[in-house]
């Protein structure tokens, strides 16, 4: 018989192999994994002694620290589901997801009570119990170990609620295989190893953090926390503590790039970018700097990256923003996944010629179960038996896809499709361009035509006029921006651009 897999065994094992190896860094504490292994089936056996059963959620409302990642372990030890909340909800927001998700408990880091406290009033008699961090860990101190026993590696390990920019948050359910997969492949693409260091700048209630709560405790890694995601405190933790891995989207990256402590370091330096996609210059930039970007394409509903780009060991002989162009351009289906499709709206795959468009469909142990209590969305979200990403991608003579655009963010002006990344790919290559959104605004006669948002570097002196002269040179006419606002672009809790806050101020003028 086989073993049923979970992501939790490899607490386990790091526990006995690597017992007093350190594990959990914060700031000045530090824990090795025999401590993180016994904490977290003490969190188990208090969660168990709080009356939480088999299969019961359990809600947590807490930054990047030791007890959220500690649930990871101890929740599903109870053999509970977990809910990691995202921190910058609204109270509302938060209200919903504990109903909908029909969290039995509520586990709030002390710093966020005020926002658990308005969250848990828009319930009423609704609401779960709570409990704060400090009071929990009395009883994580004075519980008996617990482990449960996991007897089915299709049962829900947690739910994973999207952000909603497109509706009511949806809860994404993952089961205890597909995480464990996912960790072993993010694990094998990061290169992960007992000397790793991990800096914790991805939120881990966004997706589990990647997978990485589990992929680096496989390892036998070190798990790094942040609270805030700082550019300075990043290099700091690269230059200082020998931070070895971190995730970065490319606003964060942008940070990095432009903060006067970036510098090359010393070690190898492995980032992740992902989340959106990183533009050549971008990736030129960070190369310059030493650091080793791998791009990684995922969503929610994948546990993770669900395509890497492998880098070809011919692309280093490439000139250095080729060699960008062809790590943004992205690339295939991750080790542990199927090979992905791309497909025309009835279902045909397209041809691989670089250039025909459609939907880019995924399947296999790093999709989702299902949007829990949402058959609808689950449906609408299913191609026969394929999961629909909602982006736009094409495939490459050479095996890799491309993803073009989310299909909500495609511009259609007259009729002519218009990916807003290849706008922005043509903007962030001005020299004084930082970051760039491109967004659709109706226009009575084109239908839609593209607007572009842009973040300057400080000192920089370019027109309006300049960068749509600068866009056209590069890209078909149709394509150039009608117009330029300058300012900050407005972020997620992960570092993406929010798009639909700029299209709704392109359409005020404001
Ligand atoms: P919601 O679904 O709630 O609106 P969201 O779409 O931002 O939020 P996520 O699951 O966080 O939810 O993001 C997944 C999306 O992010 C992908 O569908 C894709 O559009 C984009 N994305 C992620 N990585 C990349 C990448 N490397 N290149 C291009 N796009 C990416």
């Amino acid at each position: 018989a086989f073993r049923e897999l979970s992501p939790v065994s490899f607490l386990q094992r790091a526990a006995e192999v690597f017992a007093d190896r350190p594990a959990v860094v914060d700031g000045a504490d530090v824990r090795s994994y025999a401590e993180f292994w016994d904490r977290a089936q003490r969190m188990a056996g208090a969660l168990v002694a709080r009356g939480i059963q088999p299969g019961d959620r359990v809600a947590v409302l807490a930054p990047n620290s030791p007890v959220l990642l500690e649930a990871h372990y101890g929740v599903p030890l109870a053999g509970a589901v977990l809910v990691a909340l995202n921190t910058r909800l609204s109270a509302a927001e938060i209200g919903y997801i504990l109903q909908h998700s029909g969290s039995r408990l509520l586990l709030v880091d002390d710093a966020l009570t005020e926002l658990a406290e308005r969250a848990l009033g828009e319930l009423g008699a609704d609401a779960p119990e709570a409990v704060g961090a400090d009071r929990f860990e009395r009883e994580l101190r004075g519980a008996e170990p617990h482990r449960h026993e996991i007897t089915d590696e299709r049962g829900l390990l947690s739910l994973n609620y999207t952000s909603g920019t497109t509706g009511r948050p949806k809860g994404v359910m993952y089961h205890h295989r597909g995480a464990y997969l996912q960790a072993l492949a993010m694990a094998y693409h990061a290169q992960l190893d007992t000397s790793a260091r991990y800096l914790w700048t991805l939120p881990m209630f966004h997706t589990n953090g990647w997978c990485f709560p589990w992929a680096v405790t496989a390892a036998g890694a070190v798990h790094q926390c942040l609270r805030a995601v700082d550019p300075a405190e990043i290099w700091r933790a690269v230059h200082e503590d020998g931070v070895t891995h971190f995730c970065a989207a490319p606003t964060v990256l942008t940070g990095l790039t432009e903060h006067p402590a970036a510098a090359r370091p010393q070690q190898v330096v492995r980032v992740f970018a992902g989340g959106a996609p990183p533009w050549p210059a971008l990736l030129e930039r960070t190369g310059e700097l030493g650091l080793d970007v791998r791009h990684l394409y995922g969503l929610t509903e994948t546990f993770g990256p669900a395509v890497v780009c492998e880098v070809q060991p011919e692309w280093a002989s490439r000139a250095p923003d080729e060699r960008a162009r062809l790590i943004a351009r992205q690339g295939i289906a991750n080790v542990i996944a199927e090979p992905v499709r791309v497909a025309d709206p009835e279902g045909r795959d397209v041809p691989a010629d670089g250039e025909t468009a459609g939907e880019l469909l995924l399947r296999g142990n790093d999709v989702m179960l299902g949007y829990y209590r949402d058959e609808e969305a689950t449906a609408a979200a299913t191609l026969d038996g394929w999961f629909r990403s909602g982006d736009l991608a094409v495939r490459h003579p050479d095996g890799y896809v491309e993803i073009r655009d989310r299909l909500k963010d495609v511009i259609i002006s007259g009729g002519e499709n218009i990916a807003s990344v290849e706008v922005e790919n043509a903007l962030t290559a001005h020299p004084d361009v930082l970051e760039a959104a491109v967004v659709g605004v109706p226009d009575e006669k084109w239908g839609e035509v593209p607007v572009a948002h842009v973040a300057l570097r400080s000192g920089a002196r370019t027109t309006e006029q300049e960068l749509i002269d600068h866009v056209r040179e590069r890209i078909a006419r149709f394509k150039a921006p009608r117009y330029v606002v300058f300012g900050d672009l407005p972020k997620t809790s992960t570092g993406k651009l929010r798009k639909n806050v700029l299209r709704q101020r392109s359409r005020t003028g404001g």
